[in-house]
Order: structure tokens, then C-alpha cells, then sequence
């Protein structure tokens, strides 16, 4: 016993932890710094840099880590390439963490949810900022446990150093007891070594994985620098509530749904003033195909500035498709579609523009979007969800952002919910979230696809009180996909009916709505109105 003590205190193995250590550190450093651009070749899009990526994988995965080391070590010098055994180890066990590494990365940053990331684009955000502000931090989440597992499996694989003389410490536990003959205790007290380092790692992996959870953040204050860090980047706390923020909710279901429809009257002024009115929104010949499938062809649409136009249409029809089309969120295979006169995607000279210039020409046209299944930034609150692209976007500063983002939730009723994380808001609440930080910006065009379809039939009526009052305070030109048809005669100036791959018919709300001139609109409606009716009487 008293030499197991003497082991774990003698100065020889100490040092021998010291190099596992430096191999170790050097593997992971070198692997990380290898894996982030494996990852990224892989994601590029281009095909020869993921095949490289690939071809790299294949290799260094599926050969054993020894002969990495013993290549490193007594091959590279004969092209020239020397480095002490300590650095050879290193870059081999770098070389051979890096798919690892990479393979981490790249499940981390493609579990990120892809209606966040097109939310993120529809804010204008590129794919840096993207990365930076919405993928990042939530891949790092998912991706501590595994990173956790690598570092492990590191720290042992190191022991193979020993295979190309480095001193660590497999290497000095077998030398010692070869010298001792007191097998046992060296390697136990070596096996204990190694059971201290990993512990200690599964230990930061545990401290990391508490400090970045956000259930907890969202009920303690940031304690720490690690947490104090995680805090920042969800976001600052306002000083307090802003004023006002105890106001009666807006966004409560509406009291005048009843008095919503508009008089004859209305209908004809308002219907005189958005003719003259310039166009907004013109869409020439779209054409678009899903492979074999054609969605649209040829499609014309022509929207004007204030103008509400509620897109119909059986499922499958192409309405989220064109909608998306609409900020360019979408490819389309001919025609175009202008913003405010604009066409988007293209450069005035008539080049199709790369994606981050798409991503600042949706800003500077001012076209907002509201997605169906809400899309909010999960893991950063209802107000930073709102100021965040205010600030990554447009550059305002932190100040400004969170009067913007206070006004805007005041208005959609949810002040006293600005530190909510969206998985703690009911859907109704989320959609009103993500209405507001649509609007944040101030854009000219609302696309709104079907805001309501994915809420519980309670929760519709506080999204639409929200949508109506946009509709008829703020002159904003919105274009709404939605098979509320009750919603639709209320708050639409014009329905567009979609089916087959064109535009059926369109006109008039209240006239679309109850004579349809054609017979694939007046089915869709009599499915409709039967449809609601029913589950309005369960
Ligand atoms: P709607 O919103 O009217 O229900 P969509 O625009 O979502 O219709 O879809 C129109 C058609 O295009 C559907 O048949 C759908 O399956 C198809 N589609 C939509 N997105 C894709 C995609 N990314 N790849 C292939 N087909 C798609
Ligand atoms: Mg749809």
C-alpha cells in the first residue's frame, strides 16, 4: 500500500501525465481546428470539397490510430517532414479526430431546426450571422455530451504515443514496472491517473451541460463566468417593465369579432383608394417545379401598397411555396417577382445575386414573414427573439432594440412574458411572438402562411385580433395564406384562389367568398365553411 501512495506522488509518472496531457490537448486543439473545416466542406453545398471531405473521412476513420502515429513519426521524415515525437502524436491523434470531431459538428449544426434557420433568413440575416447568433449556440447544447465522450476517448487513445517512444504516461507505468516487477501497484495507481482525467472531464462536461441549460437559466440568475457568457449571448435584461407593459392585452381574442365585416361602403372606398394606389407586390410568369412536379406556371399577381389579399387553396396547391417565393426564400425555375418595384434575387444590372446580398435586399425592400409553425429562435427569450435581429440586421444598438421589441410585445399583450423562452409560451402566444418580430423592422410587406393552422382552436382568435388590427392600424401590404374564410372576409381586401398550379379565381373578398364564379372555388368553400362550422358546434 505504502508503494501504491509512493506511485501516485513520484515525480516520473507526474511528468508522464504532463505529456498524456499535451498529446492529448494537442489532438483535441488540432482536431477541433480540422473538424470545423471538414464540417464546413461537408455543408458547403459543393459537391467536389464534400467529396474530399469524404474521402478524408474514409481514410483517417477507418485505419487504425497506431499506424496515424507510427506514419507521422517515420514516414513524413523521409518527404522532409520532422517533428519530436510529443508533436507527432499530437498531429496524428489531431488527424484522427478530426472526422470524429466533424461528424459532431455536423449532426449539432443539422439538428438545429430548419424552420429556425429560415426564419433567420427571412430577418435577412446571413449565413454568418445565422451561424453565429441562431445555429451556433443551440448546436453547442446538443453537442456537449458528445464532445465530452471525444475528450474521453482522446485521453486514452494518447496511451498509443507510446508506440512512437513518447514518454507518457502507458509508456512510464510499463517501464517502472518492468524495473520494479511491482506490476499491481504501478498500474493501478496509473489506472487511477487516468480515472482522475477523465473524471475531471466528465465533470466540466457536467458543469457546461447545467450552465448552458436553458430551463435553468430561465429561473436562476447567471452565475459564473460560463453562464455569465451564455447569458450575454441569450441576450440583455431590460431594467425593468416599460411603461405600460400591465395595459390590457391587445392581443386578447377579439370583442368586436362580430363587427369585423366591413359595410358595403367601406369596401368600395377603401377598394377605390388601394387601386390608385402604387403596386407592392407584382409577380410576372412564375414558374416553378418540384422535379417532375409543376407547382405553378406562368402565375401573375399583382398586389397594391395597403393592400390584404388572403391566398386560398387546397393543401398542396402551392401556397407556402409561392408565399416563400415572394421574399425569395424559394428558387423559382422562370418569371419573376418584383418588391416596391424591385426584383428580388436580382442585382438593378439584371445578376442574380448571392445569397447574403438576397439576405440585405429583403431588408431594404422590407419584406417581413410569419411562418406557420411560429419559427422563434428557441433558445434565447420572446424579447430577444424581437431585438436580436434588430441588432444583428440592423445594427441598432442594445437600447433601442429592447424599447422596439417592449413596444411590440405591449401591443400583442405579452409585456409581462418578455423573458419567456419560447418553449414556455402557449402557440397563440408564440405566433404573437413571431408576428411581432416580423413587424420589428418595419416592412413594407407582411407574407403571413397560414398563422393559424398549427394552434389549438382556442388560441386562433387571439392571433387573428392580432393579424386585423395590423390589417387595418399599420397600412401594411399583407398577403395571407389561411383557410379561415370568416378571417379572410374581415381582413382581405381581394381572394386569390389557388389550385392546379394557377390562379383560379380571385377578386372581392365578400364576393370570391360567397358567389364563386368557379366551380373549384365553390367546392373548396362549401368544404370549408362545413368544415369550420362543425368544429365550431364541438
Ligand atoms: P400548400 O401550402 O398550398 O399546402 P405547398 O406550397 O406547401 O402547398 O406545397 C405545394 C406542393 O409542393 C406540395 O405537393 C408539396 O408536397 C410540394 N413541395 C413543397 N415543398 C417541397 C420541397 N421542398 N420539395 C419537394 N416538393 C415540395
Ligand atoms: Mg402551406
Amino acid at each position: 500500500m505504502a508503494l501504491f501512495y509512493h506511485y501516485l506522488t513520484l515525480g516520473y509518472l507526474l511528468h508522464g501525465i504532463a505529456l498524456t496531457l499535451e498529446v492529448t490537448a494537442l489532438g483535441l486543439a488540432g482536431g477541433l481546428a480540422a473538424g470545423i473545416v471538414l464540417a464546413a466542406m461537408q455543408l458547403s453545398g459543393q459537391t467536389w470539397m464534400a467529396a474530399l471531405a469524404r474521402g478524408y473521412t474514409v481514410v483517417f476513420r477507418g485505419t487504425p490510430l497506431i499506424l496515424q502515429m507510427v506514419f507521422v513519426y517515420d514516414a513524413l521524415p523521409h518527404f522532409g517532414i520532422r517533428w519530436s515525437a510529443v508533436a507527432s502524436a499530437g498531429v496524428a491523434l489531431a488527424a484522427n479526430e478530426a472526422p470524429f470531431i466533424a461528424e459532431i459538428l455536423r449532426s449539432g449544426i443539422l439538428g438545429v431546426d430548419r424552420g429556425q434557420v429560415l426564419a433567420g433568413r427571412a430577418l435577412g440575416m446571413p449565413a454568418l450571422a445565422l451561424m453565429r447568433h441562431v445555429v451556433a449556440p443551440q448546436a453547442i447544447r446538443t453537442m456537449i455530451p458528445a464532445f465530452g465522450n471525444e475528450a474521453v476517448s482522446a485521453l486514452k487513445n494518447s496511451s498509443l504515443a507510446s508506440f512512437i517512444s513518447v514518454q507518457e504516461l502507458t509508456l512510464r507505468s510499463t517501464q517502472l514496472a518492468s524495473s520494479t516487477f511491482d506490476f499491481f501497484s504501478v498500474f493501478f495507481a496509473s489506472g487511477l491517473f487516468y480515472l482522475l482525467l477523465t473524471g475531471t472531464v466528465s465533470l466540466l462536461q457536467l458543469v457546461a451541460e447545467r450552465t448552458l441549460d436553458l430551463d435553468r437559466q430561465a429561473s436562476a440568475p447567471p452565475r459564473g463566468l460560463l453562464a455569465r457568457w451564455s447569458a450575454r449571448a441569450r441576450g440583455p435584461r431590460p431594467p425593468g417593465p416599460a411603461p405600460g407593459s400591465q395595459a390590457p392585452s391587445p392581443g386578447a381574442p377579439a370583442q368586436d369579432a362580430q363587427s369585423g365585416l366591413r359595410t358595403p361602403i367601406d369596401r368600395e372606398q377603401r377598394a377605390q383608394r388601394l387601386a390608385s394606389a402604387p403596386i407592392a407586390v407584382e409577380v410576372r410568369e412564375l414558374s416553378k417545379s418540384y422535379g417532375e412536379r409543376t407547382i405553378f406556371s406562368q402565375l401573375d399577381l399583382r398586389v397594391h401598397a395597403g393592400e390584404v389579399v388572403a391566398l386560398l387553396g387546397p393543401s398542396g396547391s402551392g401556397k407556402s411555396t409561392l408565399l416563400r417565393c415572394l421574399n425569395r426564400l424559394e428558387l423559382w425555375d422562370a418569371g419573376s417577382v418584383l418588391i416596391g418595384g424591385h426584383r428580388i434575387g436580382m442585382s438593378p444590372g439584371g445578376l442574380v445575386l448571392s445569397p447574403s446580398a438576397v439576405a440585405r435586399q429583403r431588408v431594404e425592400l422590407g419584406v417581413g414573414m410569419v411562418f406557420q409553425h411560429f419559427n422563434l429562435f428557441a433558445h434565447v427569450s420572446a424579447r430577444e427573439n424581437i431585438a436580436g435581429p434588430l441588432r444583428w440586421v440592423l445594427g441598432w444598438s442594445a437600447r433601442e432594440a429592447d424599447a422596439r421589441a417592449q413596444e411590440l410585445l405591449d401591443r400583442v399583450g405579452l409585456a409581462d412574458r418578455a423573458e419567456a423562452l419560447p418553449r414556455h409560451l402557449s402557440g397563440g402566444q408564440q405566433q404573437r411572438v413571431a408576428i411581432a418580430r416580423a413587424i420589428a423592422p418595419r416592412p413594407r410587406v407582411l407574407l403571413l402562411d397560414e398563422p393559424t393552422s398549427a394552434l389549438d382552436p382556442e388560441m386562433v382568435g387571439e392571433v387573428l385580433e392580432v393579424i386585423r388590427r395590423l390589417a387595418s392600424e399599420e397600412g401594411l401590404t399583407m398577403l395571407i395564406s389561411t383557410h379561415q374564410l370568416r378571417f379572410a372576409e374581415e381582413v382581405a381586401d381581394r381572394v386569390v384562389f389557388l389550385a392546379q398550379g394557377r390562379i383560379v379565381e380571385e377578386g372581392p373578398a365578400h364576393t370570391v367568398l360567397h358567389a364563386p364564379s368557379h366551380a373549384l372555388t365553390s367546392r373548396f368553400i362549401r368544404v370549408m365553411a362545413a368544415g369550420q362550422l362543425s368544429g365550431a358546434c364541438a
